[in-house]
Protein backbone atom coordinates (compact mmCIF):
# COMPACT_ATOMS: atom_id res chain seq x y z
CA UNK A 1 0.00 0.00 0.00
CA UNK A 2 1.34 3.74 -0.55
CA UNK A 3 -0.12 7.05 0.42
CA UNK A 4 -2.23 8.04 -2.22
CA UNK A 5 -3.57 11.06 -1.08
CA UNK A 6 -4.46 13.08 2.21
CA UNK A 7 -7.72 14.35 2.39
CA UNK A 8 -7.85 18.04 4.25
CA UNK A 9 -11.52 19.43 4.73
CA UNK A 10 -11.51 23.28 4.13
CA UNK A 11 -14.51 25.96 4.62
CA UNK A 12 -14.02 27.53 1.53
CA UNK A 13 -12.10 25.77 -1.69
CA UNK A 14 -11.65 29.21 -3.24
CA UNK A 15 -9.91 30.25 -0.35
CA UNK A 16 -7.93 27.11 0.74
CA UNK A 17 -6.79 27.23 -3.58
CA UNK A 18 -5.27 30.01 -3.25
CA UNK A 19 -3.43 29.19 -0.30
CA UNK A 20 -2.16 25.41 -1.12
CA UNK A 21 -1.08 26.97 -4.80
CA UNK A 22 1.01 29.34 -3.13
CA UNK A 23 2.18 26.35 -0.72
CA UNK A 24 2.75 23.83 -3.73
CA UNK A 25 4.19 25.84 -5.95
CA UNK A 26 1.55 25.22 -8.66
CA UNK A 27 -2.01 25.58 -9.27
CA UNK A 28 -4.60 22.92 -8.40
CA UNK A 29 -4.85 20.10 -11.45
CA UNK A 30 -7.94 19.06 -11.09
CA UNK A 31 -11.72 20.01 -9.07
CA UNK A 32 -14.31 17.88 -9.15
CA UNK A 33 -17.41 17.35 -7.27
CA UNK A 34 -18.84 14.43 -6.22
CA UNK A 35 -22.40 14.74 -5.60
CA UNK A 36 -23.95 11.73 -3.59
CA UNK A 37 -20.89 12.34 -1.09
CA UNK A 38 -21.81 15.77 -0.82
CA UNK A 39 -18.23 17.36 -1.72
CA UNK A 40 -16.65 19.32 -3.58
CA UNK A 41 -12.60 18.55 -4.22
CA UNK A 42 -8.94 19.92 -5.52
CA UNK A 43 -5.71 18.08 -6.41
CA UNK A 44 -2.41 18.46 -5.82
CA UNK A 45 0.49 16.68 -7.15
CA UNK A 46 2.40 16.20 -4.24
CA UNK A 47 5.67 13.54 -5.41
CA UNK A 48 3.98 10.26 -6.00
CA UNK A 49 0.83 11.40 -3.72
CA UNK A 50 -1.67 13.77 -3.91
CA UNK A 51 -3.50 16.06 -1.43
CA UNK A 52 -6.89 16.50 -2.24
CA UNK A 53 -8.86 19.48 -0.71
CA UNK A 54 -12.49 18.56 0.25
CA UNK A 55 -15.49 21.35 0.81
CA UNK A 56 -18.92 20.55 1.43
CA UNK A 57 -21.34 21.41 -0.97
CA UNK A 58 -24.24 21.03 1.30
CA UNK A 59 -25.17 21.35 5.47
CA UNK A 60 -25.52 17.54 5.84
CA UNK A 61 -21.87 16.52 3.95
CA UNK A 62 -20.06 14.46 5.99
CA UNK A 63 -17.38 17.59 5.67
CA UNK A 64 -19.50 20.00 7.13
CA UNK A 65 -20.13 17.69 9.72
CA UNK A 66 -16.34 17.22 10.40
CA UNK A 67 -15.74 20.87 10.26
CA UNK A 68 -18.43 21.46 12.69
CA UNK A 69 -16.71 18.98 15.13
CA UNK A 70 -13.58 19.85 14.84
CA UNK A 71 -12.12 22.39 12.46
CA UNK A 72 -10.28 22.50 9.19
CA UNK A 73 -8.23 19.95 9.10
CA UNK A 74 -6.58 16.45 8.14
CA UNK A 75 -9.83 14.80 7.67
CA UNK A 76 -8.58 11.22 5.96
CA UNK A 77 -5.31 9.13 4.76
CA UNK A 78 -6.25 7.29 1.24
CA UNK A 79 -4.02 3.94 0.50
CA UNK A 80 -3.99 3.04 -3.14
CA UNK A 81 -4.73 -0.33 -3.13
CA UNK A 82 -4.26 -3.00 -6.20
CA UNK A 83 -7.16 -4.59 -5.65
CA UNK A 84 -9.74 -3.12 -3.26
CA UNK A 85 -12.24 -6.30 -2.70
CA UNK A 86 -9.08 -8.45 -1.44
CA UNK A 87 -8.32 -5.83 0.72
CA UNK A 88 -11.28 -5.31 2.66
CA UNK A 89 -11.62 -9.50 3.18
CA UNK A 90 -8.20 -9.35 4.46
CA UNK A 91 -8.53 -6.52 6.65
CA UNK A 92 -12.48 -7.88 7.81
CA UNK A 93 -10.12 -11.04 8.59
CA UNK A 94 -8.11 -8.36 10.58
CA UNK A 95 -10.90 -7.64 12.99
CA UNK A 96 -11.40 -3.94 11.01
CA UNK A 97 -14.29 -2.29 10.57
CA UNK A 98 -15.98 -0.75 7.62
CA UNK A 99 -18.10 2.54 7.38
CA UNK A 100 -19.68 0.77 4.17
CA UNK A 101 -18.21 -2.69 3.05
CA UNK A 102 -19.16 -1.44 -0.37
CA UNK A 103 -16.62 0.23 -2.25
CA UNK A 104 -18.61 3.58 -4.15
CA UNK A 105 -17.56 5.32 -6.58
CA UNK A 106 -15.20 8.59 -5.29
CA UNK A 107 -13.30 11.61 -6.98
CA UNK A 108 -10.67 10.85 -9.16
CA UNK A 109 -11.74 8.18 -11.00
CA UNK A 110 -11.59 5.57 -8.05
CA UNK A 111 -13.66 2.84 -6.13
CA UNK A 112 -12.94 3.52 -2.86
CA UNK A 113 -14.51 2.56 0.98
CA UNK A 114 -13.75 3.47 4.00
CA UNK A 115 -12.59 1.75 7.31
CA UNK A 116 -14.19 3.33 10.69
CA UNK A 117 -12.22 5.71 12.69
CA UNK A 118 -13.04 3.79 16.21
CA UNK A 119 -10.91 0.99 14.83
CA UNK A 120 -8.04 2.34 13.29
CA UNK A 121 -6.53 5.14 16.38
CA UNK A 122 -9.41 7.82 15.58
CA UNK A 123 -7.67 8.07 11.71
CA UNK A 124 -10.54 7.95 8.87
CA UNK A 125 -8.52 5.69 6.20
CA UNK A 126 -9.59 5.54 2.84
CA UNK A 127 -8.71 2.58 0.44
CA UNK A 128 -8.85 3.79 -3.08
CA UNK A 129 -8.63 1.72 -6.73
CA UNK A 130 -7.78 2.99 -10.04
CA UNK A 131 -11.10 2.07 -12.07
CA UNK A 132 -10.04 0.38 -14.96
ZN1 LIG B 1 -9.87 10.79 -0.45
Amino acid sequence: MKIEHLGIAVRSLETSDNLFARLMGKASYKRESVEREGVTTSFYKAGESKIELLEASNAESPIAKFIEKKGEGIHHIAFGVVDIYAEIERLKGEGFMFISEEPREGADNKLVVFLHPKSTNGVLVELCMEKS
